[in-house]
């Protein structure tokens, strides 16, 4: 019921706020707008300041403090936001683009279209930024310069080009069966240098390898020889490097071998003092990915959460049809690999909080877009995940903001403060006090502009 209204809610904002577009995008772009009465979460971490005020010109905060400390500025559009509550925009540390539609992953999603469905959907549910980490096919340059600029709608990318993987081996082509210009697969030190050089030259924003065999799923994993290589040569090119790992012993290896990111959370075994060591000494980020066992279970688990609006909506035609199969539901429940992901994500939530207490740089990031993970609805999921871990909601979303845009590197979002863009999320209630409050999205604001009609526009599709 509460996501039902909620839904009704960013439609009945749509009516007041959509029309604000239309008016910045002509002569008077240069108008402030002004946000009033909203409780503001900065995404810092700092206390929620009650019936704060916020002004926004030409796409970025000028000012943002309670209604004491920030004056209106003479002739400014005044939105009045009394009762409901503001945060940054969400920003993914891991995610990909055009890999999965509907029930099928293929080499063909990887369109322009397609993608941008993608970022609007992401967009709507309030991740206004997503790193599609690894799996991208030459057109991913095009996008990244069009959503940088502004020019075409939808949640902002980055990315980490094709990534490097082992032939036989990960990313497995049975998950995700990506064309040859989708991932390198190099055998040699020479031929890991070669691909990292390929992508550092195309200016990639990160260099991604994976380092697992699925459980000994797969006969093969990548050569410490390659891998190394392949960091050092990343490294020469001022890039940093994500690895994709499951386990303590991949994860060590690839710190030894200097990886900037771990970009999933360790689920085999407790996390160790030397490890975690090993992290502080390189200052490395950990992104949990909490909601990748999940989804592999909680949808036969818990089959209720179909039902849920603010999750079908995001849903495809066939998905939902699988989804709400009670066949499916039961050989899903059943399988041993449900099994082994409850214990996955047990065990990747009991570290995420021993990193977390220890002062490792936590980031954000579902691996949305691949198997179950709806764009927009898993970032959600993540974040009740890390609140069921043991976080506040208040950490949780200071990760997926403030703390997100640092891994990045970006100092132009992820806070709502004087200078950065205003990418916001309206929502109906404080998700501060109840992280499933962040479900309640009245209205996303995206460079200071309302993009709620995307809630719309993908519902369509
Ligand atoms: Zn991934």
């Amino acid at each position: 019921m509460r996501a039902a209204a909620s839904a009704v809610a960013i439609a009945m904002s749509c009516l007041v706020l959509c029309q604000a577009p239309v008016q910045a995008q002509n002569k008077e772009a240069t108008k402030p707008i002004v946000l009033k009465g909203a409780t503001l979460i900065d995404g810092l971490g700092g206390k929620p300041i009650p019936a704060s005020v916020l002004v926004i010109l030409d796409g970025r905060i000028t000012a943002v403090g309670s209604a004491k400390s920030v004056k209106t500025p003479p002739g400014a559009q005044v939105v009045d936001l009394k009762g409901k509550t503001i945060m940054p925009g969400m920003i993914s540390n891991h995610s990909h683009i055009g890999i999965v539609r509907g029930l099928k992953a293929g080499p063909d999603n990887y369109n322009r279209d397609y993608i941008l469905s993608q970022l609007r959907q992401w967009e709507a549910y309030g991740v206004t930024t997503v790193t599609s980490l690894g799996l991208n096919a030459p057109e991913f340059y095009d996008l990244r310069a069009e959503l940088h600029s502004g020019k075409a709608p939808g949640a902002d990318v980055f990315g980490a080009d094709r990534g490097i993987g082992v032939a036989m081996g990960a990313p497995p082509a049975a998950i995700v069966p990506v064309g040859p210009s989708q991932i390198y697969r190099p055998d040699t030190p020479e031929a890991a240098r070669a691909a990292v050089a390929e992508m550092a030259a195309r200016k990639t924003d990160l260099i991604k390898i994976w380092l697992d065999d699925f459980g000994k799923m797969l006969p093969v994993k990548v050569k410490p020889e390659v891998y190394a290589a392949a960091v050092d040569e990343a490294h020469k090119n001022k890039l940093r490097v994500a690895f994709h790992i499951n386990d303590l012993e991949d994860a060590r290896e690839a710190l030894k071998a200097g990886a900037d990111i771990i970009a999933h959370g360790i689920r085999d075994k407790e996390v160790d003092a030397s490890t975690i060591d090993l992290m502080k000494k390189r200052s490395t980020w950990y992104v949990a990915t909490l909601a990748l066992d999940d989804s592999n279970f909680i949808f036969a688990d818990r089959p209720k959460v179909t039902a849920d609006p603010f999750v079908n909506r995001a849903l495809d035609p066939t998905v939902k049809t699988q989804l709400e199969d009670p066949a499916w539901q039961q050989k899903v429940h059943d399988a041993p690999g449900s099994e082994r992901a409850r214990k996955a994500l047990a065990m990747n939530q009991k570290n995420l909080m021993t990193l977390y207490k220890a002062g490792i740089n936590i980031g954000f990031g579902s691996d949305s877009g691949v198997g179950l993970r709806f764009p927009g609805v898993a970032e959600h999921r993540e974040l009740d995940l890390m609140v069921e871990a043991g976080l506040t909601p208040l950490q949780a979303l200071t990760i997926a903001t403030s703390g997100a845009a640092k891994l990045l590197k970006l100092d132009d979002r992820g806070v709502l403060k004087a200078g950065r863009l205003a990418d916001l999320v309206v929502l109906d209630a404080d998700p501060s006090t109840d992280i499933s409050n962040a479900h309640k999205i009245a209205a996303v604001w995206h460079r200071g502009r309302p993009v709620a009609a995307s809630i719309g526009t993908f519902a369509q599709r």
